[in-house]
């Protein structure tokens, strides 16, 4: 069995621009809608939870962000 890298690299990649730019949309304030249940995502600092991200109240949408 042969294991195809390349393709696996490329979803990868893929679904780390998509979180790039639903990111950055956040933290400008824009509303995104969450894929799986369309609620909106909403920014979660340091100051609120031990685990910042961007989350959709439901949680099925969890983007981890490292503060420094
Ligand atoms: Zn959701």
């Amino acid at each position: 069995m042969k294991l195809d890298f390349s393709q696996l690299n490329k979803q990868t990649k893929k679904s780390f621009n998509d979180q790039h730019a639903v990111i950055k949309k956040v933290m400008q304030g824009k509303v995104v809608a969450c894929k799986h249940c369309q609620q909106p995502l909403t920014l979660i600092t340091p100051e609120q939870s031990e685990q910042p991200g961007i989350s959709c109240s439901k949680g099925c949408t969890f983007i981890s962000l490292e503060f420094n």
